[in-house]
């Protein structure tokens, strides 16, 4: 994107405020006209006191006067609401993008780092906000007078006027050529800055494992590297920057000597009076100081630019699935769910899902298994429309989902992750999450059903005890059965459940399988089953490989087909039992791990 685009991009962002925003931009010409009228007063006040009649002064004084209190006055309400217009809308902008990466796909967020979109958002947010106040109370102001002066002091005196339009051209090229030479340094930099926050809030993220791997001393290492890089890649850029002030100084000086060299030589020519050399002077002044903020907006352009780029990629990424304009809400749906030869792929060659059909009536269990890369997860993915099939369709009671509103949809299905996913907030306000008009009365005999309520009570603060980052105050064991315990306040007729490979104690996993019965019980459910037990018990198994299901029945009647489940069965399950392992009689605690 070039900056100018940007630029525009920055301003339509402006949204509702863009009335606003275009008052105070016309304000801004009047006062850019307004301000040339004081060197012109005062130039032709030293002529008139130069003269023998002086009784004009006094006109051009009060003139000079009403236009100072014009400017002033005008000036003072341009800043304070382009101040205030800016903060809204920075307010506004940074909302619509939280809310629009909270809709982006999951393959969007496994792609970009937690730590770079926070960073992208408020350094895209801030970016965005000097821009508007930058153009509201300098730029627009200073292009606006050099774009008002130069013809006026054409009209004045084109002779003198021909140095003013030099200066002009040296800073334009000056500018050009620098902003050239340092653009792609710049959006390295800016990569840099990115790679620095990923790296920060990676090592903040997981400061367990740095403190007990030891890590301190290489986390910090790596991010002295990364700062190192990213000066590395700064320094000739400010260098460059530096080199342009150094040049627009001493062509300041240079234009200002000039003019009163000219002006001499062309008042003894008798071609310019004292008062047109003063007036030059005057406008050099105001010219300078207009190009250098001119000059200092494009410099800060060029800075922000990579950040806004950045802030406008991830504005444009789109979500992967929308609401179809006649899309119905549904109520409580019965959960009878049906695939019908689905077919799904990332990449658009490979699929991850082939030909999937299959028929879930309400209450039954579904086990999805396979292994790791077979397409059970996408399969999933696909029930709540996280993506939608390139052919192929599916159905809830009768409903293809691609109908149905996504709140409506989503609504009817409950997730319990493999990890059980927390806010660093309440245990209240996590379970809120499930039914935010949960009662207290409902949220303990959620979290009582959930085998949670023993250890919440237990906890300092009960229900509004706070959870930690990722809900690191609790047990991987108690995470589960608040994450449990949520999904039964949601009460969905679906269920989407993730088992947790990792093994847990046995009296812990004992009380993670209640909850887990327990929240499966008169739901659809489709598990990524790991536990013989859901195996055992599920209404069907479907055994998934390379995005195909290759067997599916209950396990009675794979196990008596002596296919691949029955042999993946035996060579889990029951080396597992010859070696005793904590496996209950009826199987409930062996994982799968296939
Ligand atoms: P499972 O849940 O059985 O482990 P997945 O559904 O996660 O399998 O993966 C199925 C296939 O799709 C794999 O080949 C995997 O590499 C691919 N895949 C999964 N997620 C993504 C993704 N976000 N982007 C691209 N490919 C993916």
């Amino acid at each position: 994107m070039s900056l100018l685009r940007l630029y525009t991009r920055a301003l339509e962002l402006l949204g509702k405020e863009a009335r606003l925003g275009a008052i105070l931009a016309g304000a801004n010409v009047l006062l850019a006209g307004a301000q040339f009228a004081e060197p012109v007063l005062f130039g032709r006040i030293v002529d008139v006191l130069s003269g023998k009649d002086t009784s004009s002064a006094w006109l051009l004084l009060a003139a000079w006067a009403a236009f100072g209190l014009f400017t002033i006055t005008a000036s003072t309400a341009v800043a304070l609401h382009a101040d205030r217009l800016a903060h809204r809308q920075r307010q506004a902008v940074l909302t619509d993008y939280f809310e629009h990466v909270l809709q982006l796909p999951l393959t969007f967020h496994s792609g970009s780092h937690s730590g770079k979109l926070m960073k992208v958002m408020l350094a895209g947010t801030d970016g965005l906000w000097r821009l508007w106040l930058g153009f509201f109370r300098e730029h627009f102001a200073a292009i606006m007078s050099v774009v008002v002066l130069l013809p006026l002091s054409l009209i004045i005196n084109w002779r003198l006027a021909i140095l003013l339009f030099l200066l002009c051209v040296v800073f334009t090229v000056l500018t050009t050529l620098v902003v050239r030479k340092t653009y792609g340094m710049q959006s390295e930099v800016e990569q840099h800055y990115s790679d620095l926050s990923a790296r920060a809030s990676d090592a903040l993220g997981n400061v367990a494992l740095v403190q007990s791997f030891v890590r301190i001393d290489a986390e910090v290492q790596g991010l002295r590297l990364v700062s190192s890089q990213l000066l590395a890649v700064q320094m000739p850029v400010l260098s460059w920057w530096a080199v342009v002030t150094v040049i627009t100084r001493a062509s300041t000086t240079i234009t200002v000597l000039a003019i009163f060299t000219t002006g001499i030589a062309l008042n003894q020519a008798g071609l310019t009076t004292v008062g047109e050399i003063v007036m030059f002077v005057s406008f050099a002044t105001i010219l300078i100081q207009k190009l250098e903020q001119v000059v200092s907006f494009i410099n800060n352009l060029f800075m922000e630019a990579p950040r806004l780029q950045e802030f406008f990629n991830v504005l444009d990424a789109v979500p992967a699935v929308h609401d179809r304009p006649d899309a119905i809400e549904v109520g409580r749906l019965q959960g009878l769910v049906e695939f019908h030869d689905v077919t799904f792929s990332y990449d658009g060659k490979r699929p991850a899902v082939e030909d999937l059909s299959f028929t879930a009536l309400p209450g039954q269990t579904i086990a999805l298994v396979g292994p790791t890369g077979a397409g059970k997860s996408t399969a999933i993915a696909l029930l709540h429309r996280a993506f939608d099939p390139q052919s192929g369709f599916i159905r809830i009671d009768g409903m293809d989902v691609r109908g149905l509103t996504l709140t409506s949809l989503r609504r009817n299905i409950g997730v319990v992750f493999q990890e059980a996913l927390l806010f660093d907030r309440s245990i209240a306000d996590n379970m809120h999450v499930g039914k935010p008009d949960a009662t207290d009365e409902e949220m303990k005999e959620a979290a009582a059903r959930a085998q949670a309520l023993e250890f919440i009570e237990r906890s300092g603060r009960g229900f509004d005890t706070n959870v930690g980052e990722r809900g690191r105050m609790l047990s991987g064991g108690e995470r589960q059965r608040l994450s449990i315990a949520r999904a039964l306040l949601k009460n969905p007729p679906i269920l989407i459940l993730d088992e947790a490979t990792s093994a847990l104690d046995a009296v812990t996993e004992a009380k993670v399988n209640a909850a887990l019965d327990e929240v499966m019980r008169g739901r659809t459910t489709f598990v990524i089953a790991h536990r013989l037990s859901t195996i055992r018990n599920a209404t069907r198994i479907l055994l998934f490989d390379n995005g195909r299901v290759i067997e599916s029945g209950t396990f009675d009647e794979l196990v008596a087909k002596s296919g691949r489940f029955a042999e993946l069965a035996r060579a889990q399950f029951m080396v597992q039992n010859e070696r005793g392992s904590a496996m209950q009689p009826d199987g409930s605690t062996a994982v799968l791990k296939v």
